[in-house]
């Protein structure tokens, strides 16, 4: 726009772009397919520690933690749900308001890499299904 010039300001009609997202649905800790996605090593002992024995001793998933707080207590009800706190999970994303996921919600993956969770009611209103081939790496 050149500086001072006006364009006469018309009312146009737009189409919101098609968004194309990966997403599963979380029920509990270490359903994300990322959550066992590399080995990790022992702080203590520098012991590699696989992917595999990760998931077999049921580990903190590494994308969907579990939810735990000093503040709530784990049997406290969910507001939104009504499940228990301690079976929900968390996303620790750095941001000021951590995201909590109740058990049943859509963990939406963008292409950043970054995770959010979504009400199953506002995802089945919002998305449908492209394809029905099982994803594994998002
Ligand atoms: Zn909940």
């Amino acid at each position: 726009m050149v500086a001072g010039k006006k364009t006469e300001n018309i009312m146009k009609t737009y189409k919101h772009k098609p968004l194309i997202v990966k997403a599963i649905q979380w029920y509990r800790n270490g359903d994300h397919p990322l959550d066992y996605k590399e080995d990790i090593f022992s702080d203590i002992t520098g012991e590699r520690i696989t992917r595999e024995y990760q998931k077999e001793n049921d580990w903190e998933g590494q994308v969907i933690r579990r939810y735990r707080s000093p503040y709530v207590p784990g049997e406290t009800l969910c507001p939104d749900c009504r499940v228990e706190m301690r079976f929900h999970g968390w996303i620790d994303d750095n941001s000021v308001m951590e995201p909590i996921v109740c058990p049943g919600d859509y963990v939406i993956s963008n292409d950043e890499g970054k995770h959010y969770p979504c009400s199953p009611s506002a995802f089945e209103e919002l998305y449908d299904l492209v394809d029905e081939e099982p994803e594994t790496k998002i």
